[in-house]
């Protein structure tokens, strides 16, 4: 260790040792730079060919390779090895936020050591332990003391965002940034049974060590939401075993400033790693140490919670698999099903009832009304006096009502001028889908009329995207579908993935993230001077207007006239107001826009193809 330390290219010298890591020989007041990932990644895989391999999963923005690590005694260490002998997959996943780090450290360490001496019952004999030590790798190597500055070691740490400013865990549906197009790839070849997202918290002072949240409410099949709560529980209960003090979600305060007063929970959507998993029929479980202990303290905390999650997966893991696997079989004969693509907290909601009540282990504290040098309300925790907080829990998740959705029972179209935009989302996500080789006439579809009213954007960016707001009511109507349209059936184990992009509700929908703005935009109107033109024609009952629109309209003329006499003798506000007497004409003739405000995904009741 001493000569490591004592070494200038200390890079070189790991690849001889290849054993001991930056954060062991400073006693976990550093972590290594990601040379030394790359290093003890080669090193490992060249020394246990038959049971680990290094290689990369693509290239960050700018340039480094994002290496991950297969490890397993199963037999299999490629995915389709794994897949052919069914061996379940776990993926891990470090550095994702890359200031929030044990896992990477963690990771490494557990490898290292199984694969020097495996442990009693080596869980790696029944599984692939898929590793990616750091995610996002450009912002691990843009160090600095300042980037967590409610964390407790180690003493330079990477930054949450990537090369682009991108936060990788919210980028998952959309997937615009490089690393995540990498990762997407990766998931889409070993497809994990359980993934594992290892972060730490941001802030609230308390005594539990690590909080492990999952999402399974937006799964649409019983028997796997009830494993994943299954593993949850056994897993939180392993941790406990172990002296761990976790909690089953990640406690959000009510009031920062007074932790007494209430705890809820939040419903998390598809652009985080736990959920997505959800949405193909798998587990994901977002993993948060809690960011006030110590380095040392939290890189064991990851490394224990891998460790259960292994051993867990050891035992149950095939098992598992089958749930998952039924699960993709159950969404590949869906018919009418009706899912929920959005969830709350039921205070969002406006009920603010407690669910329970919970003893959190915290530290008595004082919420200052004026405090000291800054004035204003504040709080300080006193850490030498451990208190337990017995405080009302918001823990209900309930479906947003809109958001509430029967799915289509043939699928959705998206017509050929749209297949260039949504085609590439449907690929990054593996949701299968068809070209239509031939035109279809008069196809029967359900088109989402957009009421104008309720279109608006948020007021800022998020992940760089203003993003969008939608409703509208499906109504049934008949299409020309041209040649090259695209059809995505529902019945495909990809089914709520491909919901979840294509229903405008869902939160993480193509729509909502402003790829469809274009829709819902006004791109030319009728001059003044020509609606003006237009309204006297009608009230005249012009031969232009038969000309122009038609027979129909010219013959409604005289109703009308009477009707807006009508009107303007009996609705004041009505003859007081200009607009609203235009629009009485102009309302009449057939839009000169007829696609604006139409949604561009269609729904289908049957298949479109023979
Ligand atoms: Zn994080």
């Amino acid at each position: 260790m001493l000569l490591v330390l004592a070494l200038n290219g200390w890079g070189l010298a790991y690849a001889q040792t290849a054993s001991v890591l930056e954060a062991e020989a400073s006693k976990f007041r550093r972590t290594g730079s990601y040379a030394e990932v790359e290093q003890l990644c080669q090193t490992l895989a060249k020394n246990h060919p038959n049971s680990a391999r290094c290689f990369h999963i693509g290239h960050s923005a700018e340039g480094r390779p994002i290496w991950a690590m297969a490890v397993s005694r199963s037999g299999a260490l490629t995915a389709a090895q794994a897949k052919h002998l069914g061996i379940p997959v776990v993926l891990a996943i470090g550095g994702t936020h890359a200031g929030e780090i044990d896992g990477k450290d963690a990771g490494l360490m557990l490898v290292r050591d199984w694969l020097k001496s495996p442990p009693v019952n080596d869980p790696l004999k029944h599984q692939v332990f898929l590793f990616v030590p750091v995610f996002n790798v450009d912002g691990h190597e843009r160090p600095s003391p300042y980037n967590r500055p409610n964390q407790n070691g180690p003493s330079l740490q990477g930054e949450r965002v990537t090369a682009q400013r991108i936060n990788l865990n919210r980028d998952w549906m959309l997937g615009q940034s490089p690393e995540m197009n990498a990762m997407l790839q990766l998931v889409t070849q070993w497809d994990p049974l359980l993934t594992l997202d290892l972060h730490v918290t941001d802030g609230v002072r308390f005594r539990h060590d690590v909080s492990l949240s999952m999402s399974p409410m937006f799964s649409a099949d019983e028997p796997l939401t009830e494993m994943s709560e299954h593993l949850l529980s056994e897993l939180m209960q392993r941790l406990s075993v172990k002296g761990h003090r976790p909690l089953d979600f990640t406690p959000v305060l009510l009031d920062f400033e007074n932790p007494r007063s209430g705890i809820m929970r939040d419903a998390d959507a598809p652009r985080f790693s736990h959920v997505y998993a959800v949405l193909r029929n798998r587990i994901g479980v977002l993993v948060e140490d809690h960011a006030w202990s110590p380095y040392a303290q939290r890189v064991q905390t990851s490394m224990d919670v891998l460790i259960a999650a292994l051993e867990l997966m050891a035992k149950d893991g095939r098992q598992l698999l089958m749930v998952a696997l039924n699960a993709d079989a159950h969404a590949e004969k869906m018919q009418t099903e009706t899912v929920a693509l959005d969830w709350q907290n039921m205070l969002e909601a406006g009920i603010d009832i407690p669910t329970g009540e919970v003893d959190l282990l915290g530290y008595e504290y004082t919420t200052h009304l004026e405090a000291p040098i800054v004035g204003g309300r504040h709080i300080t925790y006193h850490l030498n006096q451990p208190a337990v907080w017995h405080t009302p829990v918001y823990g209900g998740i309930q479906p947003v009502n809109d958001a509430i959705v029967t799915l289509p029972q043939g699928g959705y179209l998206i017509p050929a001028g749209w297949a260039s935009v949504v085609v590439p989302y449907l690929q990054k996500h593996q949701v299968t889908y068809q070209t239509l080789p031939h035109a279809i006439q008069g196809a029967e579809v359900q088109a989402l009329q957009v009421n104008p009213e309720s279109i608006s954007f948020d007021a800022r960016t998020f992940q760089g995207r203003l993003r969008t707001n939608i409703s509208g009511e499906w109504v049934a109507k008949r299409a020309n579908l041209l040649q090259g349209s695209i059809y995505v059936p529902i019945r495909q184990a990809r089914a709520l993935l491909a919901a979840h992009l294509l229903e405008p509700m869902s939160p993480d929908s193509l729509s909502r993230w402003g790829l469809f703005n274009t829709a819902y935009e006004v791109t030319d109107h009728i001059s003044n001077h020509r609606q003006l033109q237009i309204a006297q024609w009608m009230y005249r009952e012009d031969r232009r207007i038969r000309e122009r629109y038609g027979d129909s309209l010219h013959q409604k003329l005289p109703a009308l006239r009477k009707e807006y006499q009508t009107r303007m003798d009996r609705d004041d506000r009505f003859r007081e107001d200009p607009e609203q007497r235009i629009d009485f004409w102009i309302s009449q003739i057939p839009y000169h826009d007829p696609t604006f405000n139409q949604y561009p995904v269609l729904r289908l009741g049957h298949s479109p193809l023979p």
